[in-house]
């Protein structure tokens, strides 16, 4: 499997970073050991002294498709949770400054905590989902999909003009305002509405 990622999807985290707003989808990629499943620690990297969190929906892909229209696209994805894309954002400032390919900044192992998966349909309306992450009980980063750029069907038939989607792939779509550091204790617990889908110490 792989997990592709989203950037710059929302305006007011295009706008903290100092990032133009695309006019399409920016896309990355992590590999199969950059996910970190529920109830596993995550390790603060050796390699970073700006280690950021992006809180972000994510969706698993269910079915295998390329070049999907936007109108079929719900049918290639269930279940949906949130998530982490971690980032080494020292790193990933000097990859952009040169000119550089991000992934060292975010691809490294574990870099994609995800929670548990629910199914969409329990959702009325997926183009207004509160998410939102707290951080040693304090509340850091609150989101609503309704204020993508791109919406998830959007991003689908983006992504698969480039890149076939197989079952059990993860598209992370980006992260909202709020990013920042994070520190070797701080206790993460992320939402989606209502339900708490994950939470972890980092060590
Ligand atoms: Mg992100």
């Amino acid at each position: 499997m792989k997990i592709i990622c989203i950037g710059r999807n929302y305006i007011d985290h295009a706008k903290e970073l100092n990032n133009p707003v695309p006019e399409k989808p920016v896309f990355f990629m992590k590999p199969s050991t950059a996910l970190l499943m529920p109830h596993n620690p995550f390790y603060y990297p050796d390699f970073t002294s700006e280690l950021h969190y992006e809180a972000e929906i994510v969706l698993k892909v269910c079915r295998n498709g390329r070049s999907i229209s936007q109108k079929f696209a719900p049918d290639y994805y269930q279940e949906i949770t949130v998530g982490i894309d971690f980032t080494a954002r020292d790193l990933q400032d000097e990859c952009k400054k040169n000119g550089l390919p991000w992934e060292i900044a975010k691809a490294f192992d574990a870099s994609a905590p995800v929670g548990r998966f629910v199914d969409k349909s329990r959702f009325d309306d997926l183009s207004r989902l509160n998410f939102g992450l707290k951080i040693n009980d304090e509340w850091k980063q609150k989101g609503n999909s309704s204020d993508m750029i791109f919406s998830f069907d959007n991003i689908i038939a983006y992504v698969s003009r480039f890149v076939t989607l197989r079952q059990g792939d993860l598209i992370f779509t980006g992260t909202p305002a709020g990013v920042g550091p994070t520190k070797i204790g701080d206790h993460f617990e992320l939402f989606l509405e209502e339900e708490k889908l994950l939470s972890f110490y980092v060590k």
